[in-house]
């Protein structure tokens, strides 16, 4: 049923009123999950969690029945977990994990969604290694039992983790593997040469290399560049390459029932347009130029 479709988007935290605020948005826009920064996603600042309001978020959560396992949170993307030529920037890297992990805890929230980080110049296979050992690190610290989402890459510049084999070796390298999934992002496997026209083939390669049981959370994008262009620049839904047919079939897959579906696509006119691309997805009913009243 259309009505179950868990999806929602990414949605802000700022004062005054940070942790309820971003529930109030999540529900404005009608989701059934969302995911957020527990900061500035591009530094390791984190505001004492005392002062976010998350009794009140979490509050009105219970109030509308809200399932906190649809919550996801983002790391933020400054950390490399995967960078053995920089020991400065592993050590706030690991330091900023546990604290995330942490911080997710607190939220109520069960998944954290982490990029693998960059090989700079190293290679993806030392990078694996790294990645893995400093995952082990962290995840024997944090003393939570939130799991870490890895995200699949577009292949930008030297990232790693843009190929389900990638990603694979990244969970059986790591000793807390029952900690560890996968965020599947459809505008990074898309740019990184998947074809996504294809959620049936897409997903049935995702469950041979990697299994599906390990998917935790799926970034529902559309991309700005072909397939392969290794760019990660997302775009709303219906006006990329990769278009609403596909994107539709992505969100109301029956084996992806059970996982929260995210919106990252990008704000128009400085406004948010999560309620309209909901709304087609849901209704799986794609509506000519809804971008426009946007651009006005
Ligand atoms: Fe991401
Ligand atoms: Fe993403
Ligand atoms: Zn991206």
């Amino acid at each position: 049923m259309a009505k179950d479709l868990l999806i929602g988007s990414h949605v802000g935290m700022n004062a005054p009123d940070y942790y309820l605020g971003s529930v109030k948005e999540a529900l404005s826009y009608g989701s059934t999950a969302f995911m957020f920064y527990t900061g500035a996603p591009q530094n390791s600042y984190r505001k004492p969690l005392n002062e976010l309001k998350i009794e009140e978020g979490r509050a009105l959560l219970k109030e509308q029945g809200f399932d906190e396992n649809h919550i996801v949170v983002h790391a933020p993307y400054i950390i490399n977990p995967a960078s053995k030529n920089r020991p400065d920037l592993l050590e706030l890297t690991n330091k900023t994990l546990i604290n995330e992990l942490r911080r997710t805890a607190a939220f109520g929230a069960k998944m954290i969604v982490l990029h693998p980080g960059n090989h700079l110049g190293l290679g993806a296979e030392e990078a694996i290694k790294t990645l893995a050992e400093n995952l082990d690190i962290v995840l024997s610290q944090d003393g939570t039992d939130v799991k870490i989402a890895i995200e699949t890459m577009a292949g930008k510049g030297s990232e790693i983790g843009t190929c389900f084999e990638d990603v694979k070796t990244i969970l059986d390298t790591c000793k807390h593997t029952d900690r560890l999934g996968v965020c599947l992002d459809t505008c990074h496997v898309h740019d990184a040469g998947y074809n996504v026209n294809n959620p049936d083939e897409l997903l049935a390669e995702f469950d041979q290399i990697i299994g599906l049981n390990r998917l935790l959370v799926v970034h529902l994008n559309d991309s700005k560049n072909i397939r392969g262009a290794h760019k990660d620049r997302h775009e709303n839904i219906g006006y990329g390459e990769i278009g609403f047919e596909a994107l539709c079939k992505m969100a109301n897959h029956p084996l992806l029932r059970n996982i929260p579906k995210i919106l990252e696509t990008p704000y128009i006119n400085e406004k948010a347009p999560y309620s309209d691309e909901i709304r087609m997805l849901r209704d799986e009913k794609f509506i000519e130029g809804w971008k426009d009243k946007y651009l006005a």
